[in-house]
């Protein structure tokens, strides 16, 4: 795509007092499932005072769970039907067949199907009847974050899009939503579904789990094959990975700069470039292709609907490399500082 294909647009971002918890007082939210985004929003949503009911499987091990944390449970159906709005938090893969076989049936005009996040209605897995509100409240946190954050009156930033507004109140109802899970709080960036899905699966694919993951085991076997030590490469391709993002996270490419050696930002600005070069870049423009033009989407629905051979298979050899096992190693040998917040933050997933 040339740069001139997309404007480039200021987003919205609403706040606290752009919200009025009005909008959602009154309604019933469903939420379907109760993993990671679900059991967040829920407990946020109630504790906001909003009416819930969570969805489920009548065979699932989270049942009791939502019980004991003070929630009402149904069927996904049951809660359907019950609802004005029916917030989809299930795993992306079964989110179309649960809408053919128990939200479909049970939508009433004027009620909301909230996602959080876009790819069955951009790739049109879901086609939802005219006269209903379609909306995305994607907080930009794993869910135990947007629950943490909530408890400790603190926000998580998420992200807003209304793909459908039918009722004419589909933003309003859609910020009340942010505002009840703590979302406004931090700040909500107004999007599109298309934006968000694109962007989504490009980030993840290029940039975040499948760019990073292959450097650093390019790296690492770059090192090893070269006759140095797995546990040296390892910590030079993996473990000080993670320091280098964190100051990122912190203050941007200028803080890591800032922070290294002069010799590590000089060898970095001259052989960067030289690693992730013109090849990779056309590389990425493929993979954006691929996600723009629905050719990953497609292929993602297909291996889905055959069982996951090759997800399976993909899955397994990763866990058999090499790093791994020395990574395991390497890590029952140090204390890590943040052992108790890491064990902490899985307890409560
Ligand atoms: P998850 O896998 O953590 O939880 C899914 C829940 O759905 C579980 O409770 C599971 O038991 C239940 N479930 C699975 N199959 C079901 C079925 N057939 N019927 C009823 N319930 C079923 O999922 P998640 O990571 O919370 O993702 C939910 C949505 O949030 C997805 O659209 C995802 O893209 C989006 N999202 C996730 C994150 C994140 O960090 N996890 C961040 C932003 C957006
Ligand atoms: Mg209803
Ligand atoms: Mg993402
Ligand atoms: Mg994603
Ligand atoms: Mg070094």
């Amino acid at each position: 795509m040339s740069d001139n294909d997309m404007q480039t647009v200021e987003s919205n971002v609403y706040y606290d007092e752009d919200a009025d918890g009005e909008a959602i007082a009154q309604k019933t939210v469903a939420v379907l499932g109760y993993g990671s985004q679900g059991h967040a929003h829920a407990q946020n949503l109630s504790d906001s005072g909003v009416d819930v009911v969570v969805g489920l499987r009548e065979d699932s091990s989270s049942w009791e769970v939502a019980e004991s944390d003070g929630l009402d449970v149904a069927t996904p159906a049951e809660a359907a039907a019950e609802a004005d709005i029916v917030s989809v938090l299930l795993p992306d893969t079964v989110q179309a067949s649960v809408y053919e076989d128990a939200i479909k049936p049970n939508l009433e005009a004027g009620d909301t199907l909230q996602f959080a996040h876009g790819f069955n209605i951009h790739y049109n897995q879901i086609q939802p009847p005219e006269d209903v509100d379609v909306t995305m409240i994607a907080p930009k946190s794993p869910g135990h974050i947007v629950r943490r954050n909530y408890e400790n009156d603190q926000g998580t930033p998420g992200l807003l899009a209304v793909y459908q507004n039918a009722t004419g109140e589909a933003q309003d109802e859609a910020l009340a939503y942010a505002a009840a899970i703590g979302c406004t709080r931090a700040g909500v960036v107004e999007t599109t579904f298309q934006e968000e899905t694109e962007t989504d699966l490009f980030g993840e694919q290029a940039v975040l789990c499948g760019g990073i993951a292959s450097l650093i085991k390019q790296g690492y076997e770059t090192l090893v094959e070269a006759g140095y030590s797995p546990e040296m490469a390892y910590f030079e391709c993996m473990n000080e990975m993670k320091l280098i993002v964190d100051l990122m996270y912190e203050g941007g490419l200028g803080a890591m700069w800032d922070s290294v050696s002069h010799t590590a930002e000089y060898g970095g600005l001259t052989r960067g470039d030289e690693i992730i070069d013109d090849q990779v870049r056309a590389n990425m423009e493929e993979v954006l292709e691929g996600v723009q033009n629905g050719t990953f989407a497609r292929e993602w629905i297909s291996e889905n609907q055959a069982g996951r051979p090759s997800y399976t298979q993909l899955h397994n050899a990763e866990k058999n490399h090499e790093i791994e096992a020395v990574g395991e190693e390497l890590r029952g040998l140090f204390a890590w500082e943040d052992e108790e917040e890491e064990s902490e933050e899985s307890a409560e997933v």
